[in-house]
């Protein structure tokens, strides 16, 4: 069973992937959202199915897919977590996790389009391993990291480098313009795949940018879970992204960025994958 969202944004429901259907569990009654994984609800959804799965209408393939998770208290994101990475990036690798937090409005569907911002011209990509969390978190020790994860998806950490690093202050505003967080289609439940064997890709118009496996990550997702739960406490629903491998644009000689027009497919094997249109933003104040 894997959990997924449908439906227009903000009016989002709820679905599962079951025995290679696509059901509409609307009738469950719950988003997947912080209480439902408080308390326990993924295990509790796998037991409603059984008596009512037969009920559920199945899912139109026309609907939009949406984040597989409701809006979290936040977005934890790890910098530089690849050696190469760290390294195209012109940054040291890091003696212990880079952290920032992304805005929670960016969330978007994975095959959403991405909206380049106003007068913005270094949007660039990352393809990413997200953990979402399952149960509260506050120093978790690294043995116990695993028994706090709900699942694990897919995230494309979207940046525009210029906010990232030509403006004043730190990363966050090159993080979170609307639309940089598509997070999904799939949330996949922890203990049905290995988070440290995964292949991880992204291609640009058709060219591979990124292919890679979170084998190669330099903070694992225990160690990262128990560092991030010294400093914050995670709550169910959380979402960490776990840090892109080398292959961004800011790597190329010279950089190479996003613009309108520009196709996107990105994956993590067994996770699923998304594809993106990039579009230019439209100024709806001038529209009036
Ligand atoms: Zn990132």
């Amino acid at each position: 069973m894997r959990l997924f969202r449908f439906g227009q944004p903000g009016h989002e429901k709820p679905g599962v992937l079951l025995n290679g259907r696509r059901l509409n569990v609307s009738e469950f009654g719950e988003d997947y959202n912080e209480a439902f994984f408080a308390a326990d609800g993924a295990a509790r959804l796998r037991k409603w199915l059984l008596t009512h799965g037969v009920a559920c209408p199945a899912v139109d393939k026309d609907e939009r897919v949406a984040p597989c998770v409701a809006r979290p208290s936040k977005i934890v994101c790890v910098g530089l977590n690849y050696h190469e990475h760290a390294l195209e990036s012109g940054m040291e690798i890091p003696k212990e996790p880079v952290l920032f937090l992304k805005a929670t409005t960016a969330l978007a569907g994975a095959n959403d389009d991405v909206v380049i911002p106003h007068g913005s011209e270094k949007v660039d990509w990352e393809v990413e391993l997200a953990v979402v969390i399952g149960c509260r978190a506050s120093y978790v020790s690294v043995q116990r990291a695993l028994e706090h994860v709900a699942g694990y998806c897919l995230h494309n950490d979207y940046s525009e480098r210029a906010y990232q690093f030509e403006r004043a202050g730190q990363w966050v505003k090159g993080k979170s313009c609307d639309t940089f967080a598509p997070l999904g289609p799939e949330l996949v439940l922890a203990g049905e795949v290995d988070p440290h064997k995964l292949r991880l890709w992204l291609k640009v118009n058709g060219r591979t940018m990124q292919d890679s496996n979170t084998s190669d990550l330099i903070f694992g997702v225990p160690f990262l879970i128990s560092y991030i739960s010294e400093f914050m406490t995670l709550v169910p629903g959380d979402v960490i992204s776990t840090g892109t491998p080398s292959g961004v644009g800011l790597g190329f000689k010279p950089p190479r960025y996003l613009k309108s027009g520009d196709v996107v497919e990105f994956g993590i094997d067994g996770l699923g994958q998304g594809r993106q249109r990039i579009v230019a933003y439209v100024d709806q104040r001038r529209e009036r």
